[in-house]
């Protein structure tokens, strides 16, 4: 099978996120503000719009697919993304109050595909979830959307809502594989400097499946 040219949910060029942000530098595992359920976002002032461009920015110079609001050390319950689905089809937005729904029965299948966090750099393993997702919740500017998909934009949804409930992808493996996640984060940890990617990161060869 040969790839086929997709058409875009957006106008080629035009990008429904805000373009215009400053990198922050991206907070880490353990920090209390990650591991927290979040304040619901009430206000929808100019703070939220400097916040939400600067979590895009922030998302772009890491090269992640999603970002929540507590990986820059802000405790609200709020993500942006920009992350392909199954057929390669990219889905941009932000998220307020996210809430999901998957699916149940005979409809819930499980994808075991690898998952990372930007806020573990460098480090990937298994991690089983519903191969399709959907979030609702309203935009930095209060409007309601919602949000569905397969594929990597599945499990970025679910990754990302989870981030806004306190809950990092290491809290859903066993014993065995978060042993060896961390082990793996370990031998990475040098090349990532501590305001990354404020400091962009030490250039090494390996590749990967894009971090949330
Ligand atoms: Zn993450």
């Amino acid at each position: 099978m040969t790839a086929v040219p997709v058409t875009r949910p957006t106008l080629s060029g035009m990008s429904t996120l805000p373009q215009d942000g400053s990198v922050r530098p991206i907070t880490r595992w353990g920090e209390d503000v990650m591991h927290r359920v979040n304040q619901p976002v009430t206000d929808f002032g100019d703070d939220l719009q400097t916040l939400v461009a600067d979590m895009v920015a922030t998302m772009r110079a890491a090269e992640g697919v999603g970002l929540a609001a507590n990986q820059v050390g802000v405790d609200l319950q709020l993500f942006v993304f920009d992350c392909p689905d199954k057929d390669g089809n990219h889905v941009q937005g932000v998220v307020c109050n996210p809430k999901l729904e998957l699916p149940e029965g005979k409809d819930r299948n499980l994808d075991e595909g690898d998952e990372g966090c930007l806020s573990l750099p460098g480090a990937f393993t298994k991690c089983a979830r519903p191969d399709y997702a959907k979030v609702t919740g309203v935009d930095q500017h209060n409007q309601p959307v919602t949000y569905e998909g397969n594929g990597l934009l599945a499990r970025c949804l679910q990754h990302e809502t989870d981030h806004t409930q306190g809950m990092v992808f290491g809290d859903r493996l066993s014993r065995k594989y978060r042993k060896r996640l961390f082990a793996e984060a370990e031998e990475f940890a040098p090349d990532y400097p501590s305001d990354w990617p404020v400091t962009p990161m030490v250039d090494h060869d390996h590749e990967e499946t894009p971090a949330t």
